[in-house]
């Protein structure tokens, strides 16, 4: 048992009300129990069985739900900085790709890369997002497209997991893109992913989603249908990365398959958005791909005013988004998302844990709930938003435990 003491401001980013509604307590406490919270409010209320136990001082600052990185491509084996200056210099995504540049690049390198060594690569990167105050991240396969090799990157999410430093949750995404090999013959690869990549993943429990690229150079609408058909079979809830380069009409797809979130929409159709909204499917944020991808951003205001709840995640990646940096991108998603920092706030937290189907277990501060906090040096989140520092955590902690303190 635990309390933590002198909160400034406690942000609870309970789900109920606005997407601006953080619902804030000033001058706070929190108790928790092992992994759990058991108790929160203003501090003066804090009951007596919890006023002797051990406590943290939060000395005075802003303390929020340990942030949720909903959408990342954490593991593969090279940065694709040769393509940098292309891009500057005005080749597109599409262009890059078609020219056996982009995904299919990363793709070669990573089969050739051993699990170990992916796993060195993962651990560098989820220690840093510890100091950033982040406690769970989903991480995408995507770049084995063989059966071995997707199999290869989730087993390293699994070991991960085990790590016991940040909460990992799994998405298959063997439809990143064809790979060179199925080029000419689309349909077997599909086949491939289907009969036997899906029934293997599931019965070793190695993603809990399956996520599909849904683009004029990677996969169709109907293509994704197909593929989601299999994944429903097997247990796995859908995911889409859609509407990002060219309107796909994936929002209107993830909808109609009843996917968990539909991520990119910087293409979005008025439709699409009055669809999410009918079905309760979370929209996702990624501001860093619209920034490296040089397209306009979603304008979120949409989005929130139709009615969807909005995340806000990194997309790490080596091509369109490689840093995973969140509050990075939660301040991009304020300037270029158009969003509140509150917004951005719940959008990194309890629409975050939405979009993972996690809302029940974390996401906010609430009694029941994971005991996942990040303190933050800023006097509320309008200051932490707006006056962008390289790291404003001061510590770290999850299921009850502390994992970082800059001290
Ligand atoms: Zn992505």
């Amino acid at each position: 048992m635990a309390v933590i003491k002198n909160i400034g401001l406690l942000a609870t980013c309970k789900a109920k009300g606005a997407q601006s509604d953080i619902h804030p307590i000033k001058k706070a406490a929190v108790a928790f129990e092992g992994q759990r919270i058991a108790w929160v409010g203003q501090e003066l209320k804090l009951p007596k069985k919890y006023q002797k136990e051990g406590s943290f001082d939060a000395g005075g600052c802003l303390v929020v739900p340990g942030l949720i990185d909903c959408h990342t491509h954490l593991a593969f084996a090279e940065f694709r900085d040769k393509e940098f200056e292309k891009k500057i210099l005005g080749e597109s995504y599409l262009d890059i790709a078609q020219a056996g540049g982009g995904i299919l690049s990363t793709v070669n390198s990573t089969r050739k890369a051993s699990a170990q060594k992916l796993i060195e690569h993962c651990l560098k990167y989820t220690a840093e997002m510890v100091e950033l105050g982040i406690t769970t991240i989903e991480c995408k396969s995507g770049y084995g497209l063989s059966l071995n090799d997707e199999l290869k990157i989730l087993s390293v999410y699994s070991e991960l997991n085990k790590a016991e430093q940040l909460d990992i949750v799994s998405t298959f995404m063997g439809a990143h893109t064809v790979p060179t090999e199925y080029k000419n013959n689309r349909s077997e690869y599909i086949k491939l992913i289907c009969e036997e990549m899906l029934p293997m993943i599931s019965e070793h429990g190695l993603a809990s989603f399956c996520d599909v690229f849904v683009e004029d150079s990677a996969f169709t609408a109907n293509e994704a249908k197909t593929i989601f058909k299999t994944s429903k079979k097997f247990g796995l809830l859908a995911k889409l990365h859609a509407d990002q380069l060219t309107p796909s009409g994936g929002a209107e797809l993830a909808a109609s398959v009843g996917a968990v979130s539909a991520d990119h929409l910087e293409y979005i159709s008025k439709k699409g958005i009055e669809q999410m909204a009918r079905k309760a499917v979370v929209a996702v944020m990624l501001p860093l791909a619209s920034l490296y991808t040089h397209q306009p951003a979603c304008n979120a205001r949409k989005l929130i005013d139709g009615g969807v709840d909005v995340a806000v995640a990194t997309d790490f990646n080596p091509g369109s988004a490689p840093s995973y940096h969140l509050p990075l991108a939660m301040m991009l998603s304020c300037n270029m998302n158009r969003m509140t920092p509150a917004e951005v706030l719940k959008g990194a937290t309890i629409n975050a844990a939405k979009a993972l189907g996690l809302e029940k277990d974390r996401g906010s501060i609430e009694a029941g709930k994971l005991a996942d906090f990040a303190f933050i040096d800023a006097s509320d989140v309008n200051d932490w938003m707006y006056h962008f520092v390289p790291n404003a955590c001061l510590a770290t902690i999850k299921r009850g435990e502390l994992i970082y303190s800059a001290e």
